[in-house]
Parts: C-alpha cells; sequence; structure tokens
C-alpha cells in the first residue's frame, strides 16, 4: 500500500546556510542503507523534506529496517501517493487508507493538511474538514478532536498527494560523513563498541585499532573484534580496522616493569599506537570505552596517565555511564551478544592481581624508561606489520 517514506530529520534541519550539505550526507546514507533492500528507490529531497520512493515492487519490512538503521532521521512515515490530486480522489483515497490501516475503530481524529500547490482550488482548510466529514460517514466509531487527537491523518498536496498517518522512531543523531573522522580503540569487550556507536551517531566517521596478542590472544578472539566492527558498521558505515599484533610490546612490558604497573602501560602504548594511525588517516580525535572507576585502569588516576600521551582529544561517550545502561545500551544497539562470548583478551592475560590504582605519571614516566633499549624498535614492528581490513555491515 505505501509507495514512500516522508523522512524527518531534527537538528540537521536547523544548520543554515549548510543545511544542504547535511541533507546530502543523510541521502547518501538513506541510499547506502537501501542497496541491500530488494526493490529500487528514489532518494529525493523537497522542501526542507527528504523523501524515499520506491519505483514498483519493493521489500517494505526490510526498508522499514534499514531506515531505523540510519543516524540523522527523526521519524519517517510510510506515505500513500494519490496521483490524482481531485478532491473526490482525496477522500476516496483517504477513506481506504484509514480503513486498511485502522479499520473501524473507536478514537479520537483529526486531519491536517498542507499545501505544495498553493494554487489548488481549496484551502487547507477545508481539505482537512472535507476529508474529515468523509472519515466520519465511513467510520461511525471516529470522532474529531482538534486538541489531542488519538491519532492523525496527514495530507500533503502536491502534483501529487501524499498521504500518512503512521511515524516510525528513527534513531536520530547527525548522518555519518558530517563530522569528520575519529579512530576507536576497539576491544572484545562491552564498552568500545557502544563508545564507537555514540560516537558515529554525532555524525563522527569511524576507524578502528585491535590489539590483539597471538598465540595468548586466539584467531576466534580477533574474529569477535572483527564480528563487532561489522555490527557497528552496520549503523557508522565501512570500518577500516587495523590490528595490531601487540605480543612481543606486551612481553617485553612484562618482562621490564613492576606487574602492578603492566596494564597502565600497555594501556599506554595502545594510545601511542592508536594515535599514530589516527593521525596517519587524518583522524581528530582518539574514542575509548573507559568510564570513571570501572576498574583499575579507569580511574581518575589512571585516565590522567593514558591521557597524557595523545596529543589528539581523546571522546571518552561512556565516561559517567554505570555498567548496566551501557550494557542495555548494548542489547540495543545488537553488540551485546558477541562481547559475551568468552574469548579471552590481551588485557586479561597479563593482569596483576592488584594493580595500581593511582599510579603516578612520573613515577610511570620513571618504568617507561626501562624499555628504552628496544620498545622504539618493537613499536615501528608492530605499527608495519599491522594488518589493516575494510569490515563492512
Ligand atoms: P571494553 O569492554 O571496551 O573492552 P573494558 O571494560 O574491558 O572495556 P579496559 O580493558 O580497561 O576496559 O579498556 C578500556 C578501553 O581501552 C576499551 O574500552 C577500549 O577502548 C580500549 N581497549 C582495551 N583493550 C583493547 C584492545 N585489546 N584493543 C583495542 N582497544 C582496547
Ligand atoms: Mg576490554
Amino acid at each position: 500500500m505505501y509507495q514512500a517514506f516522508l523522512i524527518k530529520y531534527g537538528e540537521i534541519g536547523i544548520k543554515g546556510k549548510n543545511r544542504y550539505l547535511f541533507e546530502d550526507a543523510l541521502m547518501r546514507q538513506i541510499r547506502i542503507a537501501l542497496r541491500p533492500v530488494e526493490g529500487e528507490f528514489n532518494v529525493t529531497k523537497e522542501q526542507g523534506r527528504v523523501y524515499v520512493e520506491a519505483v514498483g515492487e519493493y521489500d517494505y519490512d526490510a526498508t522499514v529496517e534499514a531506515l531505523k538503521n540510519i543516524f540523522g532521521i527523526v521519524e519517517f512515515c510510510p506515505v500513500l501517493i494519490e496521483e490524482d490530486s481531485d478532491f473526490e480522489k482525496i477522500c476516496k483515497s483517504a477513506v481506504d487508507f484509514w480503513g486498511k490501516v485502522y479499520g473501524d475503530t473507536n478514537a479520537s481524529f483529526k486531519v491536517r493538511t498542507r499545501r505544495g500547490d498553493k494554487h489548488y482550488p481549496m484551502t487547507s482548510m477545508e481539505i482537512s474538514a472535507g476529508v474529515g466529514e468523509a472519515l466520519l460517514d465511513e467510520y461511525p466509531g471516529l470522532k474529531v478532536d482538534v486538541h489531542e487527537p488519538e491519532l492523525m491523518l496527514e495530507i500533503e498536496v502536491r502534483e501529487r498527494v501524499f498521504i500518512y498517518s503512521q511515524r516510525i522512531q528513527g534513531l536520530k543523531g547527525m548522518p555519518v560523513g558530517t563530522a569528520g573522522k575519529a579512530m576507536l580503540l576497539l576491544s572484545g569487550g562491552i564498552d568500545s563498541p557502544v563508545a564507537g556507536y555514540m560516537v558515529a551517531k554525532r555524525g563522527v566517521k569511524i576507524e578502528a585499532t585491535y590489539f590483539h596478542a597471538p598465540p595468548y590472544t586466539s584467531e576466534r578472539a580477533k574474529q569477535k573484534v572483527v564480528d563487532l566492527a561489522r555490527i557497528v558498521a552496520k549503523y557508522a558505515g565501512p570500518i577500516q580496522l587495523n590490528i595490531v599484533n601487540f605480543t612481543d610490546i606486551q612481553m617485553y612490558i612484562y618482562k621490564q616493569c613492576k606487574h602492578e604497573e603492566l596494564t597502565i602501560i600497555m594501556r599506554r602504548y595502545m594510545m601511542r599506537i592508536a594515535e599514530h594511525f589516527a593521525k596517519e588517516s587524518g583522524c581528530l580525535g582518539l574514542i575509548t570505552g573507559e568510564s570513571i572507576g570501572q576498574v583499575a585502569s579507569q580511574t581518575m588516576h589512571s585516565l590522567y596517565c593514558t591521557n597524557a600521551v595523545c596529543d589528539l582529544p581523546v571522546f571518552r561517550p561512556l565516561i559517567a555511564f554505570d555498567k548496566q545502561d551501557i550494557v542495555d545500551l548494548s542489547e540495543k544497539i545488537g553488540t551485546y551478544e558477541t562481547s559475551i562470548l568468552p574469548y579471552e583478551d590481551c588485557c586479561t592475560i597479563f593482569v596483576a592481581k592488584h594493580p595500581v590504582t593511582k599510579p603516578n605519571k612520573n613515577v610511570i614516566e620513571r618504568s617507561e624508561t626501562h624499555l628504552a633499549e628496544q620498545i622504539d624498535e618493537m613499536l615501528k614492528t608492530a605499527i608495519e606489520t599491522t594488518e589493516k581490513i575494510m569490515v563492512e555491515a
């Protein structure tokens, strides 16, 4: 029954002269998201609105699913198109439409009309009133309530007439590609995929870096991270994933430094390497899944110490989230089931029983001097041997 979708966007409507950039980015994201959906679609914009119109047969459910996963869409409405803008035709279509969607239901309702075509022989008010009467005649359970209607019928009269009633919630946020790029430190845990999702939701394109430590971490642990990147890519678009072999660096730190400082030093090297790749590809920030106090390496002191090695801004969208709230979000975006698969993480293997919770930056810097002999060479090797793959949804 529906030939089109009216796409409503909030924030991106208020960007002044740059508005077209946001609209174009949104249309681009819609086209990409609809590529795997059965059917052919025209994505167009007209007077501050974006429309998706199907050319012939298409898979309605898959289209709705795809539109639900696009950042920048506040809500969207499945639309019936009446080719003929004759008033009698509008009434008939509206009555048919209502019957199919709601049947003869008991509810209060209101008809709202907009005219794109101001030459139309009736005013918007007249059209609304006329269509309202036609509905009342056909469906005796209805009553008009113009202030707080339970149901709305919306009519847009242009060259053709658009009739719609339902609103489906979108993800909100901003279309990907409107806000530069950032490098996500992506592990196999629950937090970092959620962090990546949240920043991508603001329109930021995401790249990712994962540190693995074969043979201490398995091929399956690596596959899990690729799978997580693929889920995030469903929203954020294709993700370039750098897979860094971190074993030698980790072993070297383990050998040269105090065990309780291992995690914090290791995290500093992760940040350094991630920042290297970030700068190389023009990212303007790093993203982590850190949250204050969640573990020893995420106390305020530890965050201060890890932060000190980077000069790019580090975005930590989960910084003030409770774990349960992060879990809820990961379930909502679909990463949770994968994140809780039990494969070992490179951080969990060498962890000390009592890691420092209040590392002192000067002390840590002094400890790192014990790595002076080989660390530069190891960093170089780690960077040169990094595997780069493009992960698509
Ligand atoms: P997560 O659930 O995201 O793994 P976590 O609670 O396990 O987080 P940590 O292990 O302290 O926390 O890691 C903090 C952050 O550092 C992670 O959110 C992630 O951004 C990054 N990180 C940790 N381990 C790795 C790794 N092996 N590869 C890439 N990034 C990592
Ligand atoms: Mg982790």
